[in-house]
C-alpha cells in the first residue's frame, strides 16, 4: 500500500483525501515508478473541478518524476533504476508510487533533477509545441504571451526571447511584471488594470501582433483577437478564468481574416518518438541555459489542496511541485 491523494466526487479544493491505496505489479507494457517530485499544473484543478470529465474516483496528477522498480513483461527500452519522468499518459500522478505506460516515459538526463523534471515536462513540451509547431515563432515577430509569469508562461517566454522575438507578457500584478522581464519579456501589462489591447496597438504602432497565446479563456478571448494583425493567430490553449464557449465563426473574417487553433498537448506527441523528440528539444534549451526551470514553490504531496489554492488564487508564479 502507498499514499495517495484521491478524489471520490468533483468540487474545492476540499475534495482531495490523503488515503491508502494498492499499487500492485506492473501489466504488460506497464513499469511501476517510485515517484519523487509530482508536478502541479492548472489541468489538475479542471480534473479536480470536473470540467474535465473523467471516471470517479480517481487520483489526480498529469505529472512526475521517479525511479522505476519493477518492469513488467513487453517493456522494450525501460529498465529498473532508470530515472524518468511523464506527463502526457492520463491522471494519477498524485501518488508516492504508481503503474505506468513505459512507452510514454521519458528519462531525464544527468542535469535535470528530479524536482525540475517533475517541474518542466508538461510546462516545457507545451511551450515547445506551442511556439515550434502551432504557430512558429520567427525572429524579429512580436508575440502576445498572457499569464506570463505563471508556469508555462515562464517557459515560453525565455524561449520566445532567445528565439529572436519581441515577447509582451500580460500578468496579473506589479511583481509578476518584473519576474516576467527578468524572464524574457520585453514589455508587460497589468492586465487587471490596464487595457491590453490599447497596450498592445500601442507598443506595436498600431499593428496588433501575428499571434496571441491565449491560455485565459473567457475573460480575455474577445479582446485577444483584437490584439491581432491581419491573417493573425489565435491560439487558444486553456480556460484558467473559465471556458469560452461558443464562437460565431464569422467574428474571424470581420477581424482581418485571422486563424483560430484550440491545441493540446496530447494531440502534439501522439506518438512516443514525438514525445521524446520533443523532449530532447526542451532538454537542450535547458542545459544550454535558455530557458531557466524556476520551481519557485514547493508542497508535501498530502497538502495538494493547499497548492490548489494558491494555483487557483493566483497566488504561485512559475512551476510549483509537490513531494511526496
Ligand atoms: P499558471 O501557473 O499559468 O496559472 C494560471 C495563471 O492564469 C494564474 O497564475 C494567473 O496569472 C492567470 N489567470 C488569469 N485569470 C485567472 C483566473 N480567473 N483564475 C486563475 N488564474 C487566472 O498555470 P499553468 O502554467 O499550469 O497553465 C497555464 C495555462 O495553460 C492553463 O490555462 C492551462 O490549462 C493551460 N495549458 C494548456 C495546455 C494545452 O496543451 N492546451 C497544456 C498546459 C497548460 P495572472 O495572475 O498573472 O493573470
Amino acid at each position: 500500500m502507498v499514499h495517495a491523494i484521491r478524489i471520490h466526487q468533483t468540487g474545492g479544493p476540499e475534495v482531495m483525501k490523503w488515503e491508502e491505496v494498492s499499487v500492485g505489479e506492473p501489466g504488460p507494457g506497464q513499469v511501476r515508478l517510485r515517484q519523487t517530485a509530482v508536478g502541479l499544473n492548472y489541468i489538475d484543478v479542471y480534473v479536480r473541478t470536473g470540467l474535465y470529465k473523467n471516471p470517479l474516483p480517481l487520483i489526480p496528477g498529469m505529472e512526475a518524476a521517479g525511479v522505476v522498480e519493477a518492469v513488467g513483461p513487453d517493456v522494450q527500452d525501460i529498465k529498473v533504476g532508470d530515472r524518468v519522468g511523464y506527463c502526457t499518459g492520463g491522471t494519477g500522478g498524485y501518488a508516492e508510487a504508481r503503474l505506468y505506460p513505459a512507452d510514454r516515459l521519458i528519462h531525464l538526463p544527468d542535469g535535470i533533477d528530479d524536482q525540475t523534471g517533475a517541474a518542466m515536462l508538461l510546462q516545457g513540451l507545451t511551450a515547445h509545441y506551442l511556439l515550434h509547431r502551432t504557430f512558429p515563432v520567427k525572429p524579429g515577430q512580436t508575440i502576445l504571451f498572457h499569464a506570463a509569469a505563471g508556469g508555462v508562461g515562464l517557459i515560453a517566454c525565455q524561449w520566445a526571447k532567445a528565439m529572436g522575438a519581441t515577447v509582451i507578457g500580460t500578468v496579473g500584478s506589479d511583481e509578476k511584471a518584473e519576474l516576467a522581464r527578468a524572464n524574457g519579456c520585453d514589455h508587460t501589462i497589468v492586465y487587471t488594470r490596464e487595457n491590453f489591447v490599447e497596450r498592445v496597438k500601442q507598443i506595436t504602432d498600431g499593428q496588433g501582433v501575428p499571434v496571441v497565446y491565449d491560455s485565459i479563456g473567457k475573460d480575455t478571448f474577445y479582446q485577444s483577437l483584437d490584439c491581432l494583425s491581419r491573417l493573425g493567430t489565435m491560439v487558444s490553449f486553456g480556460n484558467a478564468s473559465g471556458p469560452v464557449g461558443a464562437v460565431d465563426i464569422g467574428i474571424l473574417n470581420t477581424k482581418g481574416s485571422l486563424f483560430l487553433t484550440r491545441p493540446s498537448l496530447g494531440g502534439y506527441v501522439a506518438t512516443t518518438k514525438e514525445l521524446r523528440d520533443s523532449a530532447n528539444d526542451l532538454f537542450a534549451a535547458v542545459l544550454s541555459n535558455k530557458v531557466k526551470i524556476d520551481v519557485r514553490q514547493t508542497f508535501a504531496l498530502k497538502d495538494a489542496a493547499q497548492a490548489h489554492i494558491a494555483l487557483e488564487s493566483r497566488r504561485t508564479t512559475g512551476s510549483t511541485v509537490l513531494l511526496p
